[in-house]
């Protein structure tokens, strides 16, 4: 279960306004300011700059300005900064997570748990000396290629709400470590956390210029973009984005990795531990308050599953709204959530659980754990993203019906098989169309080493965004052949 960390023990506070970190030093954004708000009190803690081309432009030269002494660097004193950055996170974890908790909604206790998941990311950074060697070989008499992993140059990033520590650090170890000087432009909507680890970058000894922060929005993003300086860009946020954001890099001749949005689909077969698929179905669909990338989003019940479901609405009717459940991200979401519910309840939907209008204190966005049955696989709710505590019950007979079902979705982040029955688990694995699959696991997420990416529209660019596949993405290889001896050979390649 969720850490239980109520609303009151992270008070509201206002923070510092957000600006750029360009070069090593703080500077305003062009284009003004907007409110960060605080999702649980509905209240502006903060505000944020908005970058225009010329602040993009600045952080690019910036950065174009450290990368070469910096990429001259062995890969080891490159790590040695993520050695120092993990001790300076770890320090700071509880500071780290209230921010996080503050301006994005979720509880304390999932913030801590997202911090501690982006230190895991570091620590890959860490290890990367040990990884990138590159390799060697006599590929003929007297003829030796070796390769090796180059830096790409200037790289940029581009990040959503949901994750303000954790998905910004999907990217900085192994571009960083790999030699690049970084650009990120973190989500306007949670731009606090990435500043603090702006002043952890400082403090650890990165050279000023190797992580710079652009914030903004849309303007800042298309910038980003077009650039001619920036050699590759990692984005993650909605499908509708990622696909505008890869092809128009892509266009500008970037390399380009765009992981979007999610539609995950639990099967729930009648073999199931009642009481395990119970307890991970309703941590999937509400932790987080469904704000997650890896959220359970339908359940897909095969055959007679009523006594699990049973359970799982009791469970997610007990859950305390602003206690283990933390806040939504802006009334506009609560709006277009609320509004799925409506929608399908109009269409004959039975909610069984809803989460409309919670009582968790009149500020703030709430919506509670919600269970829409009896739904159709054309209703709205089965076939969107809704990115909240909502889980709509698909029912089918068979576990070929389900998969079916599963593969009829055009994303393909994660989805999951509860069973006992290792010939079902198998069948399921092998059958849908995601790129992240569980078995009796309700957030399957690929931890370190493994690499974190799904399929289909949740993701456009080739390979993961973590472990080894992110470092191939922010690095070149280079092949030299080489041939010393006096041998006089005449071959296709002499
Ligand atoms: P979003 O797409 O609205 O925003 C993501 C980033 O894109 C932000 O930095 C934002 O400023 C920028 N942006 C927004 N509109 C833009 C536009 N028109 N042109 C250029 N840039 C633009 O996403 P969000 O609401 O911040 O995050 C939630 C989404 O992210 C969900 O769809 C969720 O599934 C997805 N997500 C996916 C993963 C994954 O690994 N696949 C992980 C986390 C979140």
């Amino acid at each position: 279960m969720q850490t239980q960390t109520s609303v009151a023990d992270n008070a509201f506070v206002e923070a510092p306004p957000a600006r750029n970190w360009i070069g090593g030093a703080w500077r305003d954004a062009a284009g003004g300011t907007i409110p960060v708000i605080d999702p649980r009190y509905g209240r502006a803690m903060s505000t944020v700059g908005m970058s225009d081309a010329a602040d993009v432009d600045a952080a690019v030269e910036a950065a174009r300005a450290a990368v070469g002494e910096w990429s001259d660097r062995p890969i080891r004193e490159r790590a040695e900064v993520f050695y120092r950055l993990r001790e300076l996170m770890t320090r700071d974890v509880e500071e780290l997570a209230r921010l996080a908790s503050q301006e994005n909604g979720k509880t304390l206790g999932e913030a801590r748990a997202s911090v501690l998941k982006g230190i895991e990311c570091v620590e890959y950074g860490c290890s990367l000396p040990n990884l990138a060697a590159g390799a060697q070989l006599d590929v003929s008499r007297g003829v030796n290629c070796q390769m090796s992993f180059e830096p790409l140059g200037v790289v940029a990033g581009v990040t959503p709400f949901n994750f303000p520590v954790m998905v910004p650090l999907w990217m900085l170890p192994q571009a960083i470590v790999g030699g690049n000087a970084f650009v990120l432009k973190p989500s306007e909507v949670v731009p606090l956390s990435v500043q603090r680890l702006a002043v952890l970058f400082e403090e650890a000894g990165l050279p000023r210029g190797v992580f710079n922060v652009v914030n903004g929005g849309r303007e800042a993003v298309e910038a980003l973009c077009d650039h001619p300086g920036i050699e590759a860009l990692a984005f993650v946020g909605s499908t509708a984005v990622a696909k505008l954001v890869y092809a128009r890099g892509a266009a500008s001749g970037k390399r380009m990795l765009c992981l979007g949005g999610a539609k995950n689909h639990l099967i729930v077969v009648p073999d199931a531990d009642p009481e395990l698929t119970a307890a991970n179905v309703v941590d999937s669909f509400t932790g987080c308050a469904g704000q997650r990338c890896m959220a359970a989003s339908v359940m897909v019940a095969v055959g007679e599953v009523d006594p699990i479901i049973d359970r799982v609405a009791a469970q997610a009717r007990d859950i305390e709204v602003g206690a283990s459940l933390g806040a939504i991200v802006s009334a506009a979401a609560v709006e277009r959530i609320n509004g799925y519910i409506d929608r399908a309840e109009e269409m004959g939907a039975r909610i069984l659980v809803d989460g409309r209008n919670p009582r968790a204190g009149a500020d703030g966005y709430w919506v509670g754990p919600t269970i829409i049955d009896g739904a159709t696989p054309d209703m709205p709710a089965a076939c969107d993203e809704i990115f909240g505590p909502v889980l709509t019950i698909l029912r089918v007979d068979t576990v070929d019906e389900a998969i079916e079902l599963e593969n009829r979705s055009p994303y393909g982040n994660a989805s999951s098989v509860y069973t006992s029955s290792g010939d079902v688990a198998r069948k399921v694995m092998n059958g849908v169309s995601a790129g992240m699959c569980g078995v009796n696991i309700g957030v399957p997420v690929p931890r370190e080493p493994f690499g974190f990416g799904g399929w289909n529209d949740s993701k456009f660019g080739h390979g993961n965004i973590t472990g080894w596949d992110g470092f191939r993405f922010w690095t070149e290889q280079r092949k030299v052949t080489s041939k010393w001896s006096a041998q006089r050979d005449q071959t296709w390649m002499s």
